[in-house]
């Protein structure tokens, strides 16, 4: 019998009757002739609540009683769940990541999965059971609860799916699958039947999120196949695997776009080894995220970086860039923010010459100014400024035929 995988995310488990949807789509799954294992997110809302009630008794909460805290919430949807399942006449276990086998290393609140052992998950199945696993939990060897990082329930569906060997894995959320674009930026965006894991990758780091990226890390590392559907009706999703080389025959599978960017730029920085790591390194201890780093060109021994960064993550600087800028003798420091990111990526890239030039030739046509260019192997990312950001999308969605016909 064919053994799936089904991962429903928090809204998908939202309330009451969306509890009932899914447990109904559980068990339509299993009267199709498949043994079945869900893995439920706590419903939406319900982590980011226990994590300000922990802020309310207390400012600085142990990372341990976090962990104790917030494995409440899949537990609630997992039990939920299999009542849901069981009204309706069907048969149904829940199992917390411990219970379902999945030990993990003892970082706290972004534990690793070192192993899964499926026993009681198998014993369950066996007995046709429909079986509901806690997403983003396991246990340590020492048997502590730990979490897997926000997001991890996507990581649960992975890692089991591939310890049972599972024949599908299905992340179900609400929407339909990954886009060529955001549909709100670009309403001409269409669903992408099928993406490599690294483009998958490279397109939530450049904003279209869709799911955990470490989960995707794994499912690549194990070579777990699986689909990104919405819960919400039948269409068939995104398909994410391994690439193959037909899927290099497109030069850009999509366009990302991230708002709400700052840029920040230290002037005349003295072109001399360990000017850049001082700045760098206060950075890093401030726990600043940076994203793009572009150095001029040095002129007179002096030379402009400039980096990007969230804007959220402005505050954090406060004037710590001006002390260090006057400790290695660099000019100012400007900060400005209205900034965006936009990205094209595609695996094609690797073989495809001129997706830089159409880039650009794009952005041109709409008279948007390019601010930094950064590039990996599979991606070219652009800075603009925020209030060109969908217009630029647009241009850029249609100049690489993009566009749903
Ligand atoms: N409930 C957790 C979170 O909100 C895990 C998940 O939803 O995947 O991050
Ligand atoms: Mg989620």
């Amino acid at each position: 019998m064919p053994l799936i995988v089904q991962k429903y995310g928090g809204t998908s488990v939202g309330n009451p009757e969306r509890i009932t949807n899914v447990a109904k789509r559980l068990l339509e799954t299993q009267r199709a002739g498949n043994s079945v294992i869900a893995v439920v997110s706590a419903m939406s809302g319900v982590t980011d609540a226990l994590i300000k009630l922990a802020r309310e008794v207390s400012s600085k909460p142990t990372e341990r009683e976090m962990d104790v805290l917030l494995s409440t919430g899949e537990q609630t949807a997992m039990a939920l769940t299999a009542m849901a399942i069981q009204s309706m006449g069907g048969k149904a276990v829940s199992l917390t990541g411990a219970q379902a086998g999945i030990v993990t290393n003892g970082v706290h609140t972004k534990a690793k999965i070192s192993n899964v052992t499926p026993d009681q998950i198998k014993k369950h199945l066996g007995e046709g059971a429909i079986v509901i696993v806690a997403g983003f939990q396991g246990e340590t060897s020492e048997g502590d609860i730990t979490t897997l990082g926000r997001g991890g329930s996507d990581l649960t569906a992975i890692a089991l799916a591939s310890a049972v060997d599972a024949d599908a894995c299905q992340i179900f959320t609400d929407v339909d699958g990954v886009y060529t674009c955001d549909p709100r930026v670009v309403p001409t965006a269409r669903k992408i039947d099928t993406i490599s894991y690294d483009e998958m990758l490279e397109m939530a780091s450049s904003g279209s999120k869709v799911m955990q990226s470490r989960s995707v890390e794994f499912a690549k590392k194990f070579g777990v196949t699986f689909e990104v559907r919405s819960s919400f009706n039948n269409n068939p999703g995104t398909i994410v695997k391994e690439e193959s080389a037909g899927m290099e025959q497109v030069a850009v599978r999509g366009v990302s776009v991230e708002r709400n960017q700052a840029k920040v730029t230290v002037a005349q920085v003295p072109d001399k080894p360990g000017c850049a790591a001082r700045l760098f390194t206060a950075l890093a201890d401030a726990h600043v995220m940076i994203d793009v780093i572009v150095q001029n060109v040095s002129a007179s021994g002096t030379t402009d970086i400039s980096f990007t960064m969230n804007r959220d993550e402005l505050e954090k600087i406060g004037d710590l860039l001006d002390r260090v800028a006057k400790e290695i003798g660099a000019g100012g420091v400007s900060k400005q923010d209205g900034i965006a990111k936009l990205s094209v990526v595609g695996i094609g890239m690797r073989t495809h010459s001129g997706v830089a030039a159409k880039l650009f030739e794009a952005l041109a046509k709409g008279g948007i100014n390019i601010q930094m260019i950064s590039t990996s192997e599979i991606k070219i990312a652009v800075i603009i400024e925020e209030e060109k950001i969908a217009e630029a999308a647009k241009l850029t969605h249609t100049a690489f035929g993009l566009d749903a016909a």
